[in-house]
């Protein structure tokens, strides 16, 4: 996940009441391995995955390229290694790698693209409120030799940033065909493309072949403790295996990961849509408690717009005071995230708690009259 610039990653557990455990859900992030993840992973059979290979690593990337429809795939300590591996490898030094605006390489990733592959990342704003084909059409600059081109285009999905937005099929579907049209390769961040394919039913296979590079989470809704996976074709991939290794992503016993995402694998993909629910029902407590705004969620992530005059950080430590987390995303947007570790009773007393400060904290709170966006 992501924070926004220059906002707390969340407030210390030690500013909730001591009384009780906190729901926690600042991030789907946050959810412990259970005890039979632990004990698959006790239990996994390792080899040394730089040196000749893991064969729990063998396994899951065999079955992750499978579920997704592609040649190969690497296991990655990080969803952010993985993403940065699929710039390096679609683009070239000296061009530019065009995206949403709000996406998670643009914000979240320490300008990897410039710092690591030399590449200008070119941010780009969705007609709505993800990157579109419309919008992504439009910001392709003239072939010259006088204009700066473009190597790659990359997507989310679902879109963190727009609330845990699913694109649908047919939109990218629209978006490889300009990236085609250009020459240009296309990588998907499908760090929640779980949720993505649960909420609409849409196969991941039929998402991810809309990308020549695909990355899957599985320290998401999934509850793994580590991990992603970064799939395409075996040329790709052979050359990501070289680039993960620069990157410092060669890992030796890695099977002891690998097999706690083989069994997310097999015993969390099916219950997101328990999340979603979830998420929904929050969404419906809060909508409009106090004056705020919820966008209506696609899968397990709300963003609550707060009204004129109340910022943030006042909701969070509210919040936080009567034990429920949840994460400042701006100024005027917080964030709450549904996963493993938050049952549908929590989801409900979730519900309740952020209502009643919202209400207290726009009442507390005088609104600022005549605010003007030109005043900061
Ligand atoms: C979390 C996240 C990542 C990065 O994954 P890490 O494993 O935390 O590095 C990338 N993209 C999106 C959309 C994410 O939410």
């Amino acid at each position: 996940m992501g924070q926004p610039h220059g906002l707390p990653h969340g407030l210390p557990l030690s500013q909730s009441p001591i009384h009780m455990t906190p729901i926690d859900l600042r991030s789907d992030t946050v959810t412990r391995p259970t005890a039979a993840m632990r004990r698959a992973m006790a239990e996994a059979e390792v080899g040394d995955d730089v040196l000749d290979g893991d064969p729990t690593v063998r396994h899951l990337e065999t079955r992750v390229a499978e579920m997704l429809g592609k040649e190969a795939a690497l296991y990655f300590p990080s969803g952010t290694m993985a993403n940065q591996t699929a710039v390096w490898l679609l683009t070239r030094p000296g061009t530019e790698i065009l995206l949403d605006a709000g996406s998670h390489i643009v914000n979240y990733e320490g300008a990897g693209a410039a710092a690591l592959s030399g590449v200008q990342v070119r941010p780009v704003q969705g007609t709505g409120p993800v990157m579109d084909a419309a919008a992504l059409k439009a910001s392709m600059r003239p072939r010259s030799p006088h204009v700066l081109q473009a190597s790659a285009i990359a997507v989310e999905n679902t879109h963190n940033g727009a609330g845990g937005k699913v694109l649908s099929l047919t939109e990218l579907q629209a978006i490889r065909d300009v990236a085609r049209e250009a020459e240009l390769g296309i990588h998907m961040d499908g760090a929640r493309l779980w949720n993505a394919s649960a909420a609409s039913g849409t196969a991941l296979r039929d998402f991810a072949a809309c990308a020549d590079t695909v990355m899957v989470s599985f320290s998401k809704g999934l509850g793994a403790p580590v991990g992603a996976a970064l799939t395409g074709t075996r040329a790709l991939m052979v050359e990501g295996w070289l680039v993960r290794k620069r990157f410092g992503g060669g890992m030796r016993q890695s099977g002891i990961l690998a097999a706690a995402a083989l069994h997310a694998l097999d015993n969390h993909l099916a219950r997101l849509p328990d999340d979603h629910a979830n998420a929904r029902a929050f969404a419906e407590a809060v909508d409009g408690a106090g004056g705020a705004r919820v966008v209506p969620p696609d899968t397990n992530i709300v963003m609550i717009d707060l009204p004129a005059g109340l910022d943030a950080s006042a909701l969070v430590a509210a919040a936080a005071d009567a034990g429920v987390l949840i994460a400042p995303w701006s100024h005027t947007r917080v964030r709450a995230v549904f996963h493993l570790d938050a049952t549908a009773d929590m989801a409900q007393r979730a519900g309740a708690v952020v209502r009643a400060a919202l209400t207290k904290t726009s009442k507390a709170t005088p609104t600022r009259v005549n605010a003007s966006p030109a005043g900061g």
